[in-house]
């Protein structure tokens, strides 16, 4: 029997494998076949513990440049226009000490600093479209179990006994990449020792569109607003504080939330659903080879402290579909390794400047060292005295300023 094969394989329908299918439609019109393999389903029916781990109970903060991406890939539905909430300001504090800074759209010239959308919402946007993509053949709930490199490319054991052999494997696994490693990548793990405490509060006023991000000893905390009372928390705790915190009884938490942030954004008067998450900055210490690339997770998995890992991912993706589309369209193999690290170069700037950022937040803002606390303080009122260097931190903030690409458009 002949060996079902495919060009592009992308294993992972989490946010970037999923979003990769949307951006290769030129790839797809020049006569590609795109496999897209997940090990859960991708419908859920409302069973939460079937969700892949993207759309899970968190909400993700979208850069103003994510957003624009989506729209532009007729991905920003009607039920995301409706549900995702826009951030109109932002205001970074420090607990205890005299800096504060205020970011506004308007100031801007934007609409909204970004969005915050709860991620099942933004996995019902990006997955259900894929039933209408018919070069696309989805295979879920199907995991795969082994890759195998070879002359043609890659080729993927899968649960379900059956083989596929593809040009292109993109290996969209998540943090964790047990692909990847077994191909011999390793990943360089360093721990945060700390972990994410999502959930989400109410409060007695709405939120006029306000986020806040507190920076204090016990870990920065961000308030994202989400529906016209609630906000989407972020919370991040040292290992060690976090069982504690999570122990509390709902009015207990609401009260040491309420202490972290004052009363700024009104009463805190419900919680949500607690999860925590262990922090990590993983990088992966290949992005590509011949036949081979990792992306999101797989490729760097962020400190959510700044809310960028999504937003780099989307940016990546928008990278590399250029180059498959544009292997695609002039005939060539998509897993050509000119191509590959074609992508690599471009993204090299953005992805090692955002990961450096987002590593060195935490540091900066958690750390209680005279000399640091001097450079916050000097740093928000830098932010909140100039306009120059308001514009340059909500230009990183928003996702702009980074290499364009044709999908993006110029920013
Ligand atoms: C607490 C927290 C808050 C965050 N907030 C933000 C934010 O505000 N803004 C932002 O931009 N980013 C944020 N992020 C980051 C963002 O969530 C991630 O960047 C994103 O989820 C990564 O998606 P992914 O597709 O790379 O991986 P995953 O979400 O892990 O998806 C991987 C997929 O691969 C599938 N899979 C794995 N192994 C196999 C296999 N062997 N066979 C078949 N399928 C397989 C899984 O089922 C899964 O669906 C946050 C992260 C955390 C932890």
């Amino acid at each position: 029997m002949k060996q079902p094969t495919t060009d592009i394989a992308i294993l992972g329908a989490g946010m970037a494998g999923a979003s990769l299918v949307h951006m290769l439609t030129p790839a797809m019109q020049a006569g590609a076949r795109v496999t897209l393999l997940d090990g859960q389903p991708l419908t859920w029916h409302g069973d939460i513990s079937q969700r892949p781990p993207s759309f899970d109970g968190r909400a993700t903060a979208l850069s103003y440049g994510s957003q624009q991406l989506l729209q532009q890939l007729g991905l920003w539905s009607a039920t995301l226009d409706e549900r995702a909430c826009a951030i109109e300001h932002i205001q970074v504090s420090d607990q205890g000490r005299l800096g504060q800074a205020h970011l506004h759209a308007s100031e801007q010239d934007v609409e909204a600093l970004g969005y915050v959308v709860e991620n099942a919402v933004l996995g019902e946007a990006l997955l259900q479209p894929l039933a209408g993509i018919t070069a696309l053949d989805v295979r879920a709930p199907t995991r795969v179990t082994k890759v195998t490199m070879n002359a043609a490319g890659a080729l993927l054991q899968l649960d379900d006994e059956q083989t596929l052999q593809t040009r292109l494997l993109v290996v969209a696994d998540g943090g964790r990449s047990a692909l990847a490693s077994q191909l011999g990548i390793t990943q360089q793990r360093k721990s945060y020792h700390s972990v994410a405490l999502v959930t989400q509060v109410e409060c007695d006023r709405p939120h006029q569109h306000w986020a806040y991000e507190r920076f204090s000893s016990a870990g920065p905390i961000a308030f994202l607003p989400l529906s016209e009372q609630q906000f989407a928390i972020v919370w991040t705790l040292a290992e060690d504080q976090a069982a504690g915190v999570m122990a509390l009884s709902e009015a207990q938490f609401l009260q040491r939330l309420q202490a972290q942030i004052g009363w700024r954004l009104g009463r805190l008067t419900k919680l949500g659903e607690r999860q925590t998450y262990p922090l990590a900055l993983v990088t992966a210490s290949e992005q590509v080879r011949r036949s081979l690339v990792l992306l999101g997770n797989a490729a760097h998995s962020l400190h959510p402290v700044a809310g960028q890992g999504f937003n780099l991912a989307l940016r990546d993706t928008a990278a590399l579909a250029e180059q498959i589309n544009l292997a695609c369209v002039r005939g060539d193999n998509p897993g050509e390794l000119s191509y590959l690290q074609a992508y690599c170069l471009q993204q090299q700037t953005d992805q090692r400047n955002t990961i450096t950022a987002s590593d060195w937040l935490p540091g900066l803002f958690g750390s209680d060292s005279s000399v640091l606390m001097g450079l916050r303080d000097a740093g928000l009122l830098a932010m909140s005295a100039a306009p120059t260097a308001r514009r340059l931190f909500a230009r990183h903030a928003m996702g702009l300023g980074q290499p364009a690409t044709h999908l993006m458009g110029e920013q």
